[in-house]
């Protein structure tokens, strides 16, 4: 998936999971730190990224650095508190985790090796129209346009049907069944 895709599926799940009544400036803010969340499998850093393929989507590590996060959250209630408590961990984490499920989407069928060390296992779950870019870094070409209104209009769609059902309240009382 490009950006495109992993940001507005951060910001989707942000939408789900973020407190009531807080000012635009915080919010502005929350919103920001999912898409990066939803992002961190493919920060070009050193040892990371798609230098790193193995190593930066393989949901064991993965869950070994929001472990970390969590400790780190944990040794700091009063920050843990003023982020939002557990119902913010809990949507951090699954927007950190959705890249490696959107990353499975691709057209290709060759699926992701996420499950390094243990396995070369892989998990595809392609979905026709979601197609990979290719030549890093990217010429601006029709296919990129292309590829990226694809994933515009998808993930949009899915983030508007999200910012629908919170705003009608319709997630409370489905959360409220469930708990
Ligand atoms: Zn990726």
């Amino acid at each position: 998936m490009t950006q495109v895709g992993h940001i507005l599926t951060g910001i989707a799940i942000g939408t789900v999971f973020i407190p009531e009544k807080k000012e635009p400036r915080w919010r502005f803010i929350f919103f920001f730190i999912f898409s990066l969340l939803a992002l961190i499998p493919d920060f070009r850093i050193k040892y990371w990224g798609h230098h790193r393929y193995f190593i930066s989507h393989s949901i064991f590590i993965n869950m070994i650095g929001i472990l970390v996060v969590t400790l780190f959250l944990f040794s700091q209630k009063e920050l843990f508190t003023k982020l939002g408590g557990w119902k913010v961990l809990l949507g951090g984490s699954l927007a950190w985790v959705s890249h490696l499920l959107l990353d499975t989407f691709y057209n290709h069928g060759k699926g992701l090796a996420m499950f390094w060390p243990f396995s070369d296992a892989r998990l595809a779950l392609p979905i026709s129209w979601f197609s990979v870019v290719k030549n890093l870094p990217r010429p601006i070409t029709w296919e990129l346009i292309r590829i990226l209104l694809i994933e515009l209009a998808f993930y949009g769609t899915l983030l508007l049907v999200v910012i629908i059902l919170k705003r009608t309240k319709i997630m409370q009382r489905i959360a409220l069944r469930i708990f």
